[in-house]
This record gives structure tokens, sequence and C-alpha cells, in this order.
């Protein structure tokens, strides 16, 4: 059983990463995202998603340096927006998100798509910020399995980390059991599906049993396999909702009943056809 939002998963590298935490997208600069955050730690939230694409990571490290939360207890994952991939050009990309948080390290840095042509570079990039102790965690996004055989393929070191797009519609089996068989660890974007799920009839029923509400089941379905989550919120009541999750426990049939829903619908791009 799960216990705690306190919970972590050891990434390949020994890292310990926080399996729940928040995700910032679309969470305005300034106020808006430093008081979200600020009450995400206050609540227990240990793992905090941005990107320099977010253009919010100055709020993200205001409110990480006047919390009262240790910064070795927090995990704050960056990323590296497509416009800026290549080698040099991700080096300077991390300088500048850097100089926005404001913080001595990041806990992981992400290629946020795979761009062709520019990913291997990108990556050498991301490689030379682990091995110089700048990031303690190096991982990609929105890597399908045959992105991840071309990098490896070439590359010094196996990415940590792949966060997808993931959620009971879009449940990524094949890619699951390979970054399984692979040691990377998966984590969901969107993994409540931006909300757009919840009225689901087997999403209610479990809800209902559990005296849960649909996001929770959703939320609970993930911890259970083993996934990292970030749930956005802007919030209160919401932010303390998706964090209440450990009270409670799906049993195999309802871990299948979930698994069943998925039908391999995306509600974000394509990692395989995408134009930005
Ligand atoms: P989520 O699945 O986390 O859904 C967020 C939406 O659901 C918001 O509209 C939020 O509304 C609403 N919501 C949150 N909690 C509840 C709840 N308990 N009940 C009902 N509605 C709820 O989608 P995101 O796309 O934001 O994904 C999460 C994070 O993943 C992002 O913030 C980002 O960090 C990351 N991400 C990464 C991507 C990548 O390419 N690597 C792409 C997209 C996201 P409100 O805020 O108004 O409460």
């Amino acid at each position: 059983m799960k216990k705690s939002l306190y919970d972590k998963v050891n990434l390949h590298n020994g890292v310990e990463m926080p399996q729940f935490g928040l995700g910032v997208y679309k969470v305005e600069e300034g106020k808006e995202v430093c008081d979200t955050v600020t009450s995400a730690l206050e609540i227990g939230y240990r793992l905090i998603d941005t990107a320099a694409l977010y253009k919010n990571e100055e709020g993200v490290g205001k409110a990480i340096r006047k919390s009262s939360v240790p910064r070795e207890e927090l995990f704050i994952t960056t990323k590296v927006w497509n416009s800026d991939q290549g080698y040099e050009s991700t080096l300077k990309a991390f300088e500048d998100s850097m100089g926005k948080l404001a913080l001595e390290y990041v806990d992981l840095y992400l290629i946020h798509w795979p761009v062709k042509e520019k990913y291997h570079d990108t990556w050498r990039a991301l490689e030379k910020l682990y091995l110089d102790g700048r990031v303690k965690a190096i991982g990609v996004s929105n890597f399908q399995i045959h992105h991840l055989e071309d990098l490896m393929k070439q590359s010094e070191i196996k990415p940590m980390v792949n966060q997808v797009e993931l959620h009971p519609l879009l449940s990524q089996v094949e890619l699951r059991s390979f970054c399984s068989e692979q040691q990377i660890q998966i984590e969901a974007w969107s993994p409540i599906a931006r909300g757009r799920i919840l009225d689901n009839l087997t999403l209610n029923e479990l809800a209902t049993k559990y005296e849960k509400s649909s996001a929770q089941i959703i939320l609970r379905w993930h911890l259970q396999n083993d996934v990292i989550i970030i749930p956005k919120s802007v919030t209160p009541s919401r932010l303390v909702e998706n964090a209440n999750i450990f009270d409670f426990e799906l049993n195999p049939k309802e871990m299948e009943a979930i698994n069943r829903l998925n039908v391999n619908q995306r509600f974000g791009a394509d990692p395989d056809d995408f134009d930005f």
C-alpha cells in the first residue's frame, strides 16, 4: 500500500524522486504560481514540475526559497524547450532557467519534446550538466519507444525518467512495459486528462464505493501502477483533494476495470507528429 505523499521511487542512478507532486503548466507567473506552490508545499507536496515554456520559473523559485521546507526535501523539475534544443543552446537555456529559478541545482532536467535532428545534441548537453553536478538526474519527455531506442544507441547515459501523456484513456501499456524493462521511470502528464473524463461511469462507481472523487480514483490507479503523477490545480480545495489518495487501495479487479478504459486517445500532441 502506498502510504503517504512522501513516498519516493528510486531512479536508476540511485536518486529518490517523490511519486506525487504538482504540475504548473498554465499557472501564471507571479502571484498565482507563487501562491499555488506555497500552498502545495504546506499541504506536503514535495515535487514541483515546471518548464521554460511555462514562463513561471521565477515564481516557482521564489516560493521554494521562501518556504521553510529544506531544499534537499524538495524535488524540482524543469525542461528545455524545443526552440532551444541543440548542444550549446541547451547549455544556455539551462543557465537561463537556473537564473530564473535562482536555485543552486535542479533535481531533474528534461528534454521537453523529441525534436528530430536535435535531441541527440540536446541529450549530450544534459549528460554534461549531469556529469558536472548541475542536475541530480536527467530525462526526456514525450519520447516514444523508437525515440528511446535511438537515443540509447548513441548515448552514454540512459534517461532516468520519461514524462508522457498518460491517463485511463491513454494508458501507454507498451511504453510503460518498455520503460520498466529499461529502468526508465514513467511520469504521467495530464494524469487526470485535464478533468475531461471525470464523468466516466466506471470511475464514478469506484468514487462512490470509496467515498472519493473520480480524480482521486484516477490518481490512485496511477500510484498503484508505479507511475509518478503531477496533477495541476490552482484551486486550493483541489490541491488538498488530489493529495488525499493514500488512505484507500483499488483491488486488482478495479485496476483492471480502469485499464479497460484505454482507447489510445490523446488530448495533447502526438510525439511523432508535432510542429512546435
Ligand atoms: P491535469 O490532468 O493535471 O489536469 C489539470 C486540470 O484539471 C486543470 O484544469 C485543473 O483545474 C483541473 N483539476 C485539477 N484537479 C482537479 C480535481 N480534483 N477535480 C476536477 N478538476 C481538477 O493536466 P495538465 O495538463 O496540467 O498536466 C499536469 C502537469 O503535467 C502540467 O501542469 C505540467 O507540469 C505537466 N505537463 C507536461 C507536458 C509535457 O509535454 N511534458 C504537457 C502537459 C502537461 P484548476 O487548476 O482550475 O483547479
